[in-house]
């Protein structure tokens, strides 16, 4: 097969290549280049990672990447301390103090190449976790699934299902994000089962009988007919049916609440008030509430996640050689970043917490120390643990 002019089939980076700095910006390789020849690259720098706004002005973001960047850096001469994944941050502390989410030390020449890396990790995978934990937030118990995948490049489906598990969701889609992850890997059906088969009976009663028996049934109900209608075929052709999925063109939408509210009292009406109704298509933590209130007892999201806002961090240096040193606009010095074990309040240097007036703990854990790791890093499933544990106690809206 003749390849393309780059010699490659796909356009993503391997872990070579970002590990070897090709995918840093190339003013950073030059500005190294230059600092070497001035004798300056052994010099001691601190700088922090923060940002200047949450996306939407959501009132908090949720941390994550943090994983990979360890992973980046271990082996480098850079110390690295962080809020841990899955906690969440506000863009300020109450004195209005930008938050550090992480903070690197090091002779600036060993880490430079990396700013642009470390940043695009945690910018990222921060951004489509906080989308997530702010639709699981939204969505109470209900069970919700990322069908996102698709909207972004194959080369990062594992970074894209890793950030909405973070973020508390219930499962992902793909088998690679099964393997890599440990999680499981859900799915209903695709309109395409229900064409190719000839329409939505033939298509129910060929997943009644050939589907895996260990596979909850969940068929599509909006394929050719009236959502209800598919519905009650659906009902008839699968008798163990776990539930039906409405993913109703929007030009065909209306109310779609009304929608769900009717094809629930159908089933009801039926006896079939254990088959779910799960939704999908243009759902987010806007449409949720009145889905919810329709009986809806489940979401499938895509796009919204996938192409969550990025989390705008920028990487400063706050000290060099022991001086506090930064540019304008940003605070200078190292922050002993405190946080309130009872609300999750974080203040810089704050001995009682300024919303209840609990004794403050630090808020950084230590994760490399001069390149070498100081603690193991926690499993996934303990991550979106503590992304649950920390979503309950703050506010959608600020
Ligand atoms: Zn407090």
């Amino acid at each position: 097969m003749p390849k393309p002019a780059s010699g490659r089939d796909f356009y993503i980076a391997t872990a070579d290549e970002i590990r070897a700095g090709r995918t840093t910006d190339i003013y950073f390789v030059r500005t190294l280049d230059v600092l070497k020849k001035a004798g300056r690259d052994r010099a001691n720098v601190v700088a922090e990672v923060t940002t200047g706004g949450l996306p939407n002005g959501w009132p908090w973001g949720i941390f994550c990447g943090l994983e990979e960047v360890v992973h980046l850096l271990q082996g480098k001469a850079v110390s690295v301390w962080a809020i841990p994944e899955g906690s969440a941050f506000p863009a300020k502390t109450p004195r209005g103090i930008p938050v550090p989410v992480m903070v690197l030390e090091g002779p600036y020449g060993d880490w430079a190449m990396y700013e642009t890396p470390v940043l695009g990790m945690i910018c990222q995978a921060s951004g489509i976790a906080t989308k997530a934990a702010r639709i699981r937030k939204a969505a109470g118990g209900k069970q919700v699934l990322s069908f996102g995948v698709r909207r972004m490049h194959p080369g990062i489906a594992p970074l894209i299902e890793r950030s909405v598990y973070v973020g508390g969701l219930d499962a992902i889609t793909t088998p690679l994000g099964a393997e890599l992850l440990g999680a499981p890997a859900v799915g209903t059906m695709p309109h395409a089962l229900v064409i190719v088969m000839g329409g939505p009976r033939e298509a129910f009663a060929a997943v009644h009988k050939y589907l895996e028996a260990k596979i909850p049934r969940i068929a599509l109900v909006d394929t050719y007919y009236d959502e209800k209608t598919e519905a009650l075929m659906a009902v008839e052709a699968i008798p163990d049916l776990a539930g039906v999925r409405l993913d109703t063109p929007a030009s065909r939408r209306g109310d779609f609440a009304a929608i769900v509210r009717e094809v629930r009292w159908e089933l009801d009406l039926r006896g079939h008030k254990d088959v779910k109704v799960f939704v999908s298509g243009r759902v987010d933590e806007q449409s949720i509430p009145a889905l919810l209130e329709a009986g809806a007892d489940g979401f499938g999201v895509g796009t919204s996640l996938s192409n969550a806002p990025t989390i705008d961090f920028a990487m400063d240096i706050v000290e060099v050689e022991g001086t506090p040193a930064a540019k304008r606009g940003k605070f200078g010095g190292r922050k002993d970043l405190q946080r309130c074990p009872k609300d999750g309040t974080y203040e810089i240097g704050a001995k009682t917490c300024p919303v209840c007036g609990s004794k403050m703990a630090p808020a950084y854990v230590r994760y490399l120390d001069r390149g070498r790791a100081t603690t193991s890093l926690p499993t996934l499933a303990a991550i979106r643990e503590r992304t649950l544990r920390e979503t309950q106690r703050v506010p959608l809206e600020s």
